[in-house]
């Protein structure tokens, strides 16, 4: 559990509330994330009651993470926690833009996409070589051939890579052809595959699971870090609600309050949140103005013809046309860690 203390509280409203935390025997860390101080609250499985806590006077606020993972709400380093790409980068004050096909189809779709999206401004591209389909009798993905015209796209374009890992024999082989190994919403909690990635080179950018609270994609990231990878960026991509308007709820809400536990980038995935076009290019508006740190978009030469996740595809122009106003609204919003109310 986080308690964020409110600025200049005096050190005996401080002592306040250290003595309520020592008194039911959990233990207590002062931390700084953003400019505000912290007590890291730890011990036993489930947290002590934010109740206990919230109308004592030097308390801002509470984050009720039931087990608190240390590596993943470590503050950030100087510098901000940036995960660099080679010459692109992920984090504070930055925005990146992840564009392409939900899967990589035959050489010439990936051609015509990438080119577009890289002439419209995009940091890096995505595609599916392996497709974890919720049917088993849908298009798996190309694989290896994927992951080579993969490797061929970024030479011609000079875009890094973000591809998805399914398990341990896909991460081998993404981690000799690809940049960003993507861990999928399915997975978020494969942790044979996470320890596997945790010990990749590369950096890994972790989806949550779509029954995932919070606490759980913290805590799978914990899992990447504690194998020694610190180069984990966090996306939220929508959760099951009982909603049906949409393919799945996009939780904007994690944005902000993830980034008051977590140096760890945040992105937002609107595609698969929305599950249609028509939603892609507000939701992404949105994720920057709530502080995301990038988005990732799937684009598609011909939607209506992919062979996954067409409804949700852009056309190239009309990731043209996004990627603009992303750029042009960039500047307009603050992307520092947000000051905790
Ligand atoms: C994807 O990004 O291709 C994908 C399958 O997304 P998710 O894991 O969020 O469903
Ligand atoms: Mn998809």
């Amino acid at each position: 559990m986080l308690i964020f203390l409110k600025p200049g509280s005096t050190p005996n409203g401080k002592s306040r509330v250290v003595g309520v935390v020592q008194g039911l025997d959990y233990s207590v860390e002062s931390l700084t994330i953003g400019d505000r101080e912290v007590f890291k609250v730890s011990g036993y499985d489930s947290p002590p009651h934010p109740d206990l806590f919230e109308n004592l006077p030097a308390v801002d606020r509470v984050l009720p993470l039931s087990r608190t993972p240390p590596l993943a709400t470590r503050p950030a380093p100087p510098g901000g926690g940036i995960v660099r790409v080679g010459s692109r980068a992920f984090g504070d004050g930055e925005f990146a833009i992840i564009a392409g096909p939900c899967a990589v189809e035959s050489e010439g779709q990936l051609v015509e996409v990438a080119e577009s999206v890289a002439a419209a401004g995009a940091d890096f591209l995505r595609g599916g070589a392996f497709k974890p389909r919720t049917s088993p009798y849908d298009f798996q993905g190309l694989e290896k051939e994927g992951l080579r015209l993969l490797a061929r796209a970024r030479e011609t374009t000079g875009l890094p890579i973000v591809t998805e890992a399914v398990d341990a024999a896909s991460l081998e082989q993404i981690e000799s052809f690809g940049d960003v190994i993507q861990i999928g919403a399915r997975n978020m909690q494969n942790f044979a595959l996470l320890k596997r990635a945790g010990r990749s080179r590369l950096p890994v950018m972790l989806k949550r699971g779509m029954a995932a609270s919070m606490d759980e994609l913290l805590m799978s990231a914990e899992y990447l870090l504690s194998e020694g990878n610190e180069n984990v960026v966090l996306c939220e991509r929508g959760i099951r609600t009982f909603s049906t308007h949409s393919r799945y709820t996009l939780d904007l809400a994690i944005v902000p309050v993830l980034k008051a536990a977590t140096a760890l980038p945040v992105i937002v995935d609107p595609s698969h949140a929305c599950g249609s076009r028509v939603g892609v290019a507000p939701l992404a508006r949105a994720a920057l103005a709530a502080g995301a740190g990038g988005v990732m978009v799937e684009v598609h030469p011909n939607p209506m013809a992919a062979l996954s996740d067409g409804r949700q595809s852009l056309n190239p122009e009309e990731f043209k046309q996004l990627a603009g106003e992303l750029r042009a609204l960039a500047p307009m919003v603050a992307r520092k860690p947000e000051a905790v109310n």
